[in-house]
């Protein structure tokens, strides 16, 4: 008996060592090199033809011309999205090269697909309830635009893509905007694979510790209740416990370069223009990893590697779970009647988080300039209980409409909404509605381009409620379906990446009409004539305001302004809601 039940142990490990194959793919990270893009998309290729359960695809265009690739590992050769998710399975993302001098996911991710389908060590295994689908390199424009002078404060690897795409855009500030063909394309692909996990790949500069990867977890506060619930107690707890079996530990992003950690360190939640907080309008769990650039590439590679098993593995083991905390998170977002349009840190709450950082040396003296410099001593590492503070508060609230109209003009906007599959219908006839439409009362914007716009920011407005009239062929958009939270984001003007903030809608910001200091004055005085009640006021305001008194455009235009004269549209954001 002792005899056969050893025997069929050996067999067992002869069948188990027979199904892991060699690997395919030959990486040079060790040596600093990290793949061309034609490289990669050549390995990519190698998988698909060898493995009968991974195919790679073209999906749509970039803005160099070249199609976006979409890498597809399921457990069998079944690769439409639909029928994945028939069958319950869960769908993770990963996302590469958005910036192509952080290519740290492209080499990673291109060991990792090779490692699950050869069956290293039973990672095939991973795919038996999730499907894993890999954007080789998301910037192509950026990774051929290759130089060995494009990270300046980066050593390794030796050459590098470059930061902005074909057009010069930084693709990660580009998800609701949408300028590139690469977020058009990404638009289509989030739409039609609505991952349940989704993961963008990163390189940082801006801290120097002891460890070779950080993590920007999905911000809680961006998140219904319940997601939020499970994101702090499990999936966030799980990422950090699961680097520490591993080689690499992980820490949060570390924000202020010269700032010393020891003080405190702070997540940012990272709005919907980046690609995480994209993934969470949707109800996907975002999040992103920045490889430390201080590192060798070995380990950055490696550490990123790790990460990526790390978090197939939670999204195999709780795929249920994950699905299911979506499916209650979106329903619980489509009952919402408020929705949080700002956030401020709450500096009061914080938890004690475990770093291991280097002292920061106040005047060290540069070797390049010869003069002092801030700095990190190297020769003297630290380990210190540190203040982590992740709890936003949420500071101002919308009202949650139960529609938008959206004139027809807004083309662009029309095109965007199509992308993700918005649902809508159009006016029937021209029609005066009863709506609720809001004032930009102010706002800020830069003296320079951001991103190829003039980002608006600290907006305020008012509304008023109005008869409003629209045409045939306008859209009247439910607010309450599965993409809430996108449209709440990009039609409230006041939401930090809107249509508004992004300048779609800055054709009602300035007058068309307005009125000549001597042209006025013959329906000014017939106004005034037929409005004793106005003209009361009028007349206390040249009896107690001397200034005012001796200005004739002044007078002209407090009539203007405060009449019926004032032009309706002006500052008028276009899109009128309707509340139930
Ligand atoms: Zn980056």
């Amino acid at each position: 008996m002792k005899y056969l039940l050893i025997v069929v142990l050996f067999f067992c490990v002869i069948i188990k060592l027979s199904a892991q194959k060699p690997a395919l793919l030959k990486l040079k990270y060790e040596q600093n090199y990290t793949v061309t893009y034609n490289e990669a998309i050549e390995m990519f290729s190698l998988l698909d033809e060898h493995y009968d359960n991974a195919v790679l695809l073209e999906k749509g265009l970039t803005d160099c011309g070249k199609p976006l690739h979409l890498f597809v590992m399921n457990s069998e050769p079944e690769f439409n999205p639909e029928k994945i998710r028939q069958q319950g399975k869960t769908i993770l993302l990963i996302n590469n090269g958005i910036h192509a001098g952080e290519p740290e996911g492209i080499d990673a991710s291109l060991e990792f697909a090779d490692d699950v389908l050869r069956n290293k060590e039973g990672m095939a295994k991973l795919l038996e309830k999730t499907v894993i689908i890999i954007i080789p390199v998301y910037n192509i424009g950026g990774v051929l635009n290759r130089s060995a002078y494009n990270r300046s404060g980066q050593t390794t690897p030796y050459e590098t893509g470059f930061r902005g795409n074909y057009a010069n855009l930084d693709l990660n500030r580009d998800f609701t905007k949408c300028d590139s063909e690469n977020a058009r394309s990404f638009s289509r692909i989030f739409s039609e694979w609505n991952p349940d996990v989704f993961l963008d790949t990163h390189t940082t500069n801006g801290s120097e510790h002891q460890y070779s990867i950080t993590y920007i977890q999905p911000s809680p506060a961006l998140y219904p209740e319940g997601m939020e619930k499970y994101i702090r107690n499990e999936l966030v707890p799980a990422m950090y416990s699961g680097m520490k079996k591993g080689k690499y530990e992980l820490i949060p992003y570390v924000d202020y370069f010269y700032d010393d950690p020891k003080n405190g360190i702070a997540s940012s939640p990272a709005g919907p223009r980046y690609s995480s907080g994209f993934a969470g309008l949707f109800h996907s769990y975002g999040m992103m990893t920045e490889n430390q650039i201080y590192h060798h590439y070995y380990d950055r590679v490696k550490s990123c590697y790790q990460f990526i098993h790390v978090l197939a593995g939670f999204t195999a083991e709780n795929g249920e779970t994950i699905r299911k905390t979506r499916q209650d998170g979106i329903k619980e977002s489509m009952a919402m009647t408020k929705y949080p349009v700002t956030f401020e840190i709450d500096t009061t709450q914080f938890r004690m988080i475990e770093f291991k950082g280097y002292e920061v040396a106040k005047e060290q003296i540069s070797p390049v300039t010869g003069l002092p410099r801030l700095g990190y001593d190297l020769s003297k590492p630290y380990t210190a209980q540190v203040k982590y503070f992740d709890v936003y508060k949420k500071t101002e609230f919308v009202d949650v409409p139960e529609f938008y109209i959206l004139p027809q003009n807004y083309r662009e906007i029309i095109e965007r909404l199509d992308m993700l599959n918005i649902r809508y219908s159009r006016l029937k006839s021209d029609s005066v509605i009863s709506v609720t439409m809001d004032y930009i009362d102010d706002f800020t914007s830069p003296a320079k381009p951001y991103n190829g716009h003039f980002y608006h920011d600290k907006v305020t407005t008012h509304s008023e409620n109005q008869q409003v009239q629209f045409y045939a062929g306008d859209l009247v958009i439910p607010v309450r379906q599965e993409k809430i939270k996108y449209l709440l984001e990009m039609f409230e003007p006041k939401a930090t990446d809107s249509f508004f903030r992004w300048n779609f809608f800055d054709n009602v910001l300035d007058q068309r009409e307005y009125f000549s200091s001597y042209g006025f004055e013959a329906n000014a005085l017939k106004y005034l004539n037929e409005h004793p009640e106005f003209r009361a006021k009028w007349e206390e305001k040249r009896k107690t305001d001397p200034e005012f008194a001796k200005n004739h455009r002044a007078q002209l235009a407090y009539i203007y302004n405060n009449t019926e004269w004032l032009e309706k549209t002006w500052k008028r954001y276009p899109v009128g809601k309707i509340f139930r």
